[in-house]
């Protein structure tokens, strides 16, 4: 029996914990960098397990009236409000995320999804289309079910990804065999066992843990119809790579280096507010931040000066206190490459250091010993940057904000666009005529207008260029965990044929 903090994670397939034949590791607090819980990793025969559950599965979960399916997953919807704080906590231990954010936001906007793909299908989301083509002859569509589907996730929002896969391939009829990031594994087997409370059937929903190995078997796995992969680019080609030797559907949710564009006639205010979102938010660990803030050169000075102002409103501390909202990076080596950019950003691209910087933040008193160990960087900001620079070209996935100046709206879109990638992008301007037109030119999936980073069920998003393909949520995101078949019904009782007789 462990001491740690949680109990142990186990793999989860035909619906329970399934202790693993092979090795274990352990999750850490990045708070305070002590362990939180031993968890087994997958052997190749728990994923041939796992997937054999999830086929064994899908006949019936399939021909399940979407109703009946909505109705279970609206019972987990229930039981994930029920327990938000609960499971906000154990997103906050793992992930290092403070509880104001994860109580708020994580569990919320993943269960949301959960429900509105539940209603989507309910609701007459998965019918298909007729389409007359003579008097006596029509062709009608249909959209059927995938089969079994790997789902493979980041560690930066754990819960709220692994719900914005399984929701749409549930409601769809698919079965699902989850793969964690072995960085944040403490929510995998919550998550099955809510499903299963919830009603769900056995092994339409299973858990495997481990690293990139398991993954990579998980995608060449010729049971497996298609992969939902979530993280950085260079990943996410060797996944697609391995998914299309066996001719498997793809989403790609990849990586980005945001363009954020403050025009001259908008609300100063409202734009670093913005711009304080798209970098220190979940301490800048969000896929979709706008790491590039474009600010025109005659207004840099009054826009630097309201951020310096705010960003005294940034609170690193104790990650379970109500006013913390700034928590330490995910693990050591994630604050290795960020610490390393900042280094580099200051040494080798010298740009100007306007905030922060590579020493550690400073805690309120009582706090500091608890947290000395933890994976902490302070909130930093490069100004008069160029594009050339590493820090401006790279993601780093951290709290670090990059100032570029401009002078003339053409130059700055051209310069937003200059980039391999293409997640998202926005625009704060009073002028709505020339955020549409501004925004018609971004190359980017996903883009705010005077907002940054709201990402309701609603809204369909996925990333351009390297940074994905396809898309998640809105009522298009359940078009990728579906496949078309059309069938075209003649009644006149004579096929249109060439052999006839001469
Ligand atoms: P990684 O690419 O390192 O890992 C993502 C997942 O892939 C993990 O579960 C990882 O396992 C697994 N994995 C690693 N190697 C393989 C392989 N060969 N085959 C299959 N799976 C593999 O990403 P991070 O976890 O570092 O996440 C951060 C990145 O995710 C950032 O680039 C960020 O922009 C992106 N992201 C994109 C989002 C979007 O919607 N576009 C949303 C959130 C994040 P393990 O970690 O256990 O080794």
């Amino acid at each position: 029996m462990s001491d740690l903090p949680y109990p142990t994670r186990q793999n989860y397939w035909n619906g329970r914990p399934q202790p693993s034949s092979s090795t274990a590791f352990q999750t850490i607090d990045p708070s305070t960098a002590k362990p939180l819980a031993d968890v087994h990793t997958a052997s190749h025969a728990d994923i041939d397990a796992a997937i054999a559950s999830a086929a064994s599965a899908f006949p019936s979960w399939s021909t399940t009236p979407p109703t009946q399916r909505a109705r279970i997953l609206l019972a987990a919807v229930a039981l994930l409000r029920a327990r938000n704080d609960e499971l906000a906590r154990v997103e906050t231990h793992d992930t290092g995320k403070p509880f104001s954010e994860t109580s708020t936001v994580d569990v919320v906007t993943g269960t949301d999804v959960l429900e509105y793909f539940a209603h989507l299908v309910a609701g007459g989301g998965l019918n298909g289309e007729t389409t007359q083509l003579r008097p006596d002859a029509w062709v009608y569509t249909r959209k059927e079910a995938l089969g079994v589907c790997v789902g493979i996730g980041a560690w930066n929002y754990p819960l709220q990804i692994a719900l914005w896969k399984a929701a749409p391939c549930l409601a769809a009829g698919n079965c699902m065999v989850y793969k964690p990031s072995e960085v944040t594994p403490l929510h995998g087997m919550l998550l099955a066992q809510v499903f299963s409370e919830a009603g769900l059937p056995d092994g339409v929903f299973n858990i495997v843990n481990g690293g990139g190995e398991v993954g990579a078997y998980l995608t060449a796995h010729p049971s497996v119809a298609k992969v939902s992969f979530t993280g950085q680019v260079a990943t996410g080609q060797k996944v697609a790579a391995s998914a299309a030797g066996g001719m498997k559907y793809v989403t790609m949710e990849l990586g980005g280096k945001s363009p954020l564009l403050v025009l001259e006639d908008c609300e100063v205010e409202n734009a670093v507010d913005g711009a304080m979102m798209a970098n220190f938010f979940s301490t800048g660990q969000v896929c979709t931040n706008g790491t590039r803030v474009f600010v025109p050169e005659g207004m840099k000075e009054r826009f630097e000066k309201k951020l310096l102002e705010k960003m005294e409103y940034i609170r690193a501390g104790d990650v379970m206190d109500h006013n913390t909202n700034f928590g330490p990076l995910v693990g050591k080596v994630h604050y290795e490459k960020v610490m390393g950019y900042i280094k580099h950003g200051v040494e080798a691209d010298k740009a100007k250091l306007l905030y922060g910087g590579p020493e550690k933040p400073v805690f309120p008193d009582g706090t500091a010993e608890a947290l000395k160990q933890g994976f902490w960087v302070r909130p930093t900001i490069f100004t008069d940057c160029t594009d050339d620079m590493r820090i401006v070209r790279e993601e780093i996935f951290g709290p670090v904000m990059t100032i570029l100046t401009y002078k003339t709206v053409e130059e700055a879109i051209e310069r937003a666009n200059d980039t391999s990638l293409g997640l998202a992008a926005g625009i704060f301007t009073r002028d709505l005529n020339l955020a549409h037109t501004v925004v018609a030119q971004l190359q980017a999936g996903i883009t705010w207008i005077n907002s940054w980073g709201e990402s309701p069920a609603e809204m369909s998003v996925g990333g351009w260029k390297q940074s994905g393909v396809g898309v998640e949520n809105g009522r298009r995101g359940i078009e990728a965990w579906v496949r078309n078949k059309s069938t075209l019904v003649d009644m006149s009782g004579s096929v249109a044929s060439v052999f006839s007789k001469l």
